[in-house]
């Protein structure tokens, strides 16, 4: 019995994500989402990922999405922000993109 063994690069592939317009054949730069709080904990609820050509059109669906969003008793969610889509990065350190949230 042998082993055989694969010629593999060491680094991971490059994690790409696409844009969620469908259709849309580029890469999401962005990622549209909202900070939701029950008063312990805290974390950003993502509605979508999109390239930069496609915000000002998901934008809108994410703040209708959120509007329908039925909240429990202490619990609270932010209007969606539009957040710059860094590979790698936490959560805590997106740049929030203020320019780009328009209805
Ligand atoms: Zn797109």
């Amino acid at each position: 019995m042998t082993l055989k063994l694969y010629d593999e690069p060491m680094s991971m592939p490059p994690y790409t994500v696409m844009c969620y317009t469908a259709g849309c054949p580029n890469l999401a730069a962005f990622k549209v989402a909202a900070r939701w709080n029950d008063g312990l904990t805290q974390e950003l609820k993502t509605y979508f990922l999109s390239c930069a050509a496609c915000v000002p059109q998901l934008y809108p669906l994410a703040v209708a999405k959120r509007a329908a969003c039925h909240l429990g008793p202490g619990e609270s969610l932010d209007a969606p922000g539009v957040y710059e889509l860094h590979r790698g990065d936490r959560d805590k350190q997106l740049k929030r993109r203020p320019e780009l949230e328009k209805k």
